[in-house]
């Protein structure tokens, strides 16, 4: 019997944009690690805002819960549909178009369907930058970097995709077209709408275009690695960096020693910074809008200082750009090391920058106390109070047979993050996976007023159920 839903979504977006082969279907329901897999009554591809329109009224009519998909790079279960089959996954991956540059304002409006490396290359072909940087850049989308409030290396300068954004395109849940794509600095006219569906892993609405800032393009980089004793130190450093550097700081990333070491073992071909190993390291980088030069003289004298005056073990600045991306490898390799030493148990958190080396000695010892001799890999987004904070089995357990203990690490690790007053979820959102432990550690009047917002944009709740709520 023709299923008339999808017939009606095909006249929409043309059949061959609707895909219902469960093996064509498989890319796009399988968790982007691999470690789930959920089921959709049908993958749809729209074309444009109006398509995107068209089928969330259809979907509301026929009762079909969505679930809006970028480039599925999302870690939390945000863009894969529950085992149910009733949703359609809503790939935005056809709206791909930049639409506008407008150099002398700074601003460039695309659809959210494009791969923030393209937005990337198309800025720099303008003579700007669009800052937003993270390991997933070629294959994630600007439509996933809002809804998830992405992150990345460059937030200590630039701030966070929230603050990257200044106008938004949105297909409501009840299926009108929201035309929110100001390019304005100062816009005091009541409630900031984006904000509400910047970050909101798609529960609220599907976002199909938005205007984005651009920045002047550095005309120098400069990177360096600090050897340093402990994430004290680290904070020392950074506070002294920033008072020398000012916003010419772009980049200040912390990562122990065992980090590296895991990187050592598992990609030996990337060159080590230094002979002797020490406790902790921080990746700095530079950016001047003057030159190399004027990088490289700020750079060398505020890393001098630091030795000097004892914040620093010591410090390798890079000499070339080949030696800079070295560096910056080692950093971005850690993640990819530790997926292949086996599974850990993983937290992207926020602290208040001032505690984070008391929330790490304090949870170090927690967890040492609950499972002797687990290895700690905590590296991470120093200069935003951001910890990749990962739980890795004592030697000689194994991978599976310590990811049981999940729940109970878990518990440890985010009532520490409470006690500090931090946040569960620094970059990645909350999606399907962190949902119960959203519950247990946000206030019930903040669970309360995201719930009322919830109920009155999306009121028949068809918008990515079971994420976040
Ligand atoms: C190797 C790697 C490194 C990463 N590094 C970082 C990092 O440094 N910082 C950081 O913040 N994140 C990082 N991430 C996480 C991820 O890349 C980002 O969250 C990214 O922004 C997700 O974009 P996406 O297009 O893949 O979104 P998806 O995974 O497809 O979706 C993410 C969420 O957004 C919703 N969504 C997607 N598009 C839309 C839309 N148009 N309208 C409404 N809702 C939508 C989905 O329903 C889902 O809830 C990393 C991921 C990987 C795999």
């Amino acid at each position: 019997m023709a299923d008339a839903f999808l017939t009606g979504v095909e006249a929409i977006v043309g059949a061959a944009h609707v895909i219902t082969d469960e093996a064509d279907m498989a890319p796009f329901l399988a968790d982007w690690r691999g470690r789930y897999s959920g089921r959709a009554r049908a993958v749809v591809l729209p074309r444009d805002t109006a398509q995107v329109a068209a089928l969330v009224r259809a979907c509301i009519d026929a009762g079909v819960p969505i679930v809006p998909q970028g480039g599925r790079t999302g870690l939390v279960m945000g863009s894969v549909p529950d085992t149910s089959g009733h949703a359609i996954v809503l790939s935005l991956r056809r709206l791909n178009r930049i639409r506008a540059i407008d150099p002398a304002n700074r601003t460039m409006t695309v659809e959210a369907g494009c791969i923030l490396a393209d937005i990337q290359a198309a800025a720099h072909t303008a003579g700007m930058l669009y800052p937003l940087s993270l390991a997933a850049e070629g294959s994630c989308t600007v439509g996933g970097n809002l809804s998830t409030n992405a992150g990345g290396t460059a937030v200590l300068r630039y701030g966070n995709t929230r603050e990257l954004c200044l106008g938004l395109e949105v297909v409501t849940a009840q299926g009108a077209v929201w035309d929110g794509l100001h390019g304005l600095r100062k816009d005091n006219t009541g409630y900031a709408l984006r904000y509400l569906f910047i970050g909101a892993e798609g529960t609220l609405g599907v976002i199909t275009a938005a205007v984005l800032k651009l920045y002047p393009a550095p005309q120098g980089m400069l990177t360096a690695m600090v050897a340093l004793d402990s994430p004290r130190q680290a904070l020392t450093l950074l506070n002294l960096l920033q008072a020398r550097c000012g916003a010419a700081l772009t980049g200040f990333e912390l990562m122990s020693a065992l980090c590296l070491d895991l990187v050592a073992t598992w990609f030996p071909a990337l060159p080590q910074p230094f002979a002797a190993r020490h406790p902790h390291y921080a990746l700095v980088e530079l950016s001047s809008t003057e030159s190399d030069l004027h990088a490289q003289a700020l750079l060398e004298s505020s890393v001098g200082a630091a030795l000097e005056q004892g914040v620093a073990r010591d410090a390798v600045v890079a000499t070339s750009s080949q030696q800079a991306l070295d560096l910056w490898r080692l950093r971005e390799h850690i993640p990819l090391a530790q997926a292949a030493a086996g599974k850990n148990i993983k937290h992207d958190i926020s602290l208040p920058i001032s505690t984070i080396p008391d929330f790490i000695a304090h949870t170090d010892a927690a967890l040492e106390r609950a499972f002797p001799g687990c290895q700690l890999v905590t590296f991470g987004h120093l200069g935003d109070g951001n910890l990749h904070y990962n739980v890795a089995p004592p030697p000689g357990v194994g991978h599976d047979a310590f990811l049981a203990n999940q729940d109970a690490v878990n518990r440890i690790v985010h009532d520490a993050v409470v006690a500090f007053a931090g946040s569960i979820s620094a970059e990645h959102g909350i999606g399907a996976m962190k949902r119960a432990e959203l519950a247990r550690t946000k206030s019930p009047v903040e669970l309360g007023m995201m719930r009322a917002i919830k109920a009155a944009l999306d009121p028949l709740g068809i918008m990515n159920p079971g994420k976040i709520l």
